[in-house]
């Protein structure tokens, strides 16, 4: 097999377009929306799948690794993109799949499309899978698919949170607080470590249920990318909806005229929510009168 590489093959439009939106539901209070418009980023790698893999692609490759190893529920994000960087960069990938039921059954479009470019997937039952940091069970994926570079759930590592810090330099200067869904964190510890100190902040809505657990997940994702704590952050946990992939009316009527209003329809588990926690926040008045918020659009 050739060495992995170039990694021109990533190549991103950078920086990602910010785009200023008019809405009178924020107006009406003094905010200015801007749309940081990370899902553009890459035509197959979007937002910040695109950053948290960049740095771990060129760690692969420097360390002499062909095979990237990474783990997702059957709908993940991550999986997809990190099929979609691996083609493009000649490594091969598998991915370990939560729910071995579903080994049985057809793939749904988000599998096809990781296996399509290329991964090979390995379904595990949920209690092991639980259990995927544990030694014995990375042992025996190394047993049975050889050396890999091992990329954690959702992406996210110290490699991941220093490639969101270059999100948090491109905003800066251009808006006071920034607000993000999360998932697994990691974009929020890089983005917020990237902001100008003492001028913005991050606001990150967790789309879990019971998501502050989060914030320590958060602190230990920066410590171990920037060694402490970086950059001034915090979580809004009231805006999940339900929990994960859940919904409610109200979301989807949000994200409706949401995509009426302004061209762009927001992904329903994560950008929708973290949308629907901005305009909420600005109802609530706890953003000051003149005030930029910039809403990362992550995919
Ligand atoms: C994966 C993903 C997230 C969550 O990112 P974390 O770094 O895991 O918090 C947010 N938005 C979109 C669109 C995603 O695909």
């Amino acid at each position: 097999m050739t060495a992995p590489l170039p990694l021109d093959a990533l190549h991103a439009r950078l920086p990602s377009p910010l785009v200023e939106v008019t809405d009178d539901r924020l107006a009406r209070h003094g905010v200015q929306l801007l749309l940081k418009r990370d899902d553009l980023l890459h035509p197959r790698i979007p937002g910040n799948k695109w950053r948290k893999l960049r740095l771990n692609l060129r760690a692969a490759a420097e360390s002499g690794h062909h095979t990237l190893l990474t783990f997702g529920g059957a709908y993940s994000n991550h999986l997809r993109a990190t099929a979609a960087a691996g083609r493009l960069l000649g490594f091969a990938t598998i991915g370990v799949v939560r729910g071995a039921e579903l080994a049985d059954r057809p793939l749904n479009a988000s599998l096809a499309q990781a296996a399509e470019d290329g991964m090979r997937l390995h379904f595990i039952d949920r209690s092991t899978y639980r259990r995927k940091t544990d030694p014995d069970v990375i042992a025996d994926l190394e047993r049975r698919f050889g050396r890999c570079y091992l990329v954690p759930e959702g992406g996210s590592n110290a490699a991941a949170a220093a490639g969101c810090a270059d999100l948090g330099r491109e905003l800066g200067g251009v808006a006071d607080v920034v607000t993000v869904a999360c998932g697994t964190g990691g974009t929020l510890a890089g983005l917020a470590a990237g902001l100008d100190r003492g001028t913005q902040c991050a606001i990150g809505f967790p789309v879990l249920k019971g998501g502050g657990f989060l914030d320590g997940e958060i602190q230990r994702l920066q410590h171990a990318a920037f060694g402490g704590r970086r950059g001034d952050w915090r979580l809004d946990t009231r805006f999940h909806c339900g929990g994960y992939a859940r919904t409610t009316p109200e979301l989807r009527a949000f994200a409706d005229e949401f995509a009426e209003r302004h061209g762009l329809a927001p992904d329903l588990t994560y950008v929708a929510k973290m949308l629907y926690g901005t305009y909420a926040l600005a109802e609530e008045g706890r953003f000051a009168p003149g005030t930029r918020v910039a809403a990362v659009i992550t995919g």
